[in-house]
């Protein structure tokens, strides 16, 4: 399913970005692990995030989908459609019209173990957004069909290999028709002869047009699939840049330093 059949969920007109963040920060106690973090991503497009260990990505993501409250900073999707400024109080309600704009896949696939493939794709349009369920199945099932799983409907997660749990995990993520799909490291948990196969259905959904932030090792995918790149050390946008330039003529000492390392 492209995002634009969705139809709640049309494309932001103009060229008002669909996400927009400004000055993020948040501390754990006395460590500052986002300092002033600033982008944005328009509709359609796929940012990806890299970075060392500790830098900030993840916490990047999870205060996009709500599962981390920043200190300061303001979060706005759509044009303002949601709109939050953590600087003030934000109540349960923001908190969830933002986590509801947004779904995320997760480094270890975080599917619900006691429930089959199914059950695991359509629990959240069903439970949380009320749909009907055969049409919830059958907008499943046309997913796993899209990712070789169709056969694997009955199956439970620990009957699938990583690979097959991670396709899993992207589909249950469509099926939320989010605006906005988050990537944590999808394939950091995978041994390496599995990794293609999820890396082709992200780079499938980023073709069809869905809008992508991607926090990812994996600098071939990068090149070939985002828009921009933001390289993130000690809770800074050290550098930021289309692809080809970043990882060809990166311009900072540390972007260029972390490079090395991982080519
Ligand atoms: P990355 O994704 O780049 O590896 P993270 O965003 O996961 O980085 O983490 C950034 C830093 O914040 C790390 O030093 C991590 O230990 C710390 N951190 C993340 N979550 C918590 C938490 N809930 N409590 C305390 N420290 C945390």
């Amino acid at each position: 399913m492209s995002p634009t059949e969705s139809p709640s969920r049309a494309s932001t007109p103009g060229s008002t970005p669909l996400l927009e963040v400004r000055g993020l920060a948040k501390s754990f106690g006395d460590h500052e692990v986002l300092r002033s973090i600033d982008f944005t991503l328009d509709t359609g497009k796929v940012l990806v995030l890299i970075g060392p260990s500790g830098s900030g990505k993840t916490t990047v993501l999870r205060s996009l989908n709500g599962l981390e409250q920043p200190d300061a900073g303001t979060v706005s999707v759509a044009g303002g459609e949601v709109a939050i400024d953590f600087a003030g109080p934000v109540s349960a309600a923001t908190r969830l019209a933002l986590r509801d704009r947004s779904a995320m896949v997760f480094q270890h696939y975080n599917l619900f173990p006691h429930l089959t493939v199914l059950q695991n794709v359509t629990e959240g349009p069903i439970v949380v957004q009320k749909r009907a369920r055969a049409d919830a199945e059958a907008e499943a099932m046309a997913l796993l069909e899209r990712v070789g799983l169709a056969d694997k409907r009955d199956a439970f997660p620990f009957e699938l290999s990583g690979g097959q749990q991670q396709r899993v995990g992207i589909v249950r993520a469509v099926a939320l028709r989010p605006q906005l799909l988050l990537f944590d490291e999808p394939t950091s948990s995978l041994d390496p002869e599995l990794v293609g196969e999820v890396l082709t259905v992200m780079k499938e959904l980023a073709e069809e047009g869905w809008t992508m932030v991607v926090v990812t090792h994996e600098l071939v995918f990068a090149r070939e699939v985002a828009d921009e790149v933001l390289f993130l050390d000690g809770g800074v946008i050290v550098e930021r840049g289309a692809p080809e330039r970043l990882f060809t003529a990166p311009t900072q000492e540390r972007t260029k330093q972390f490079l090395n390392r991982l080519l």
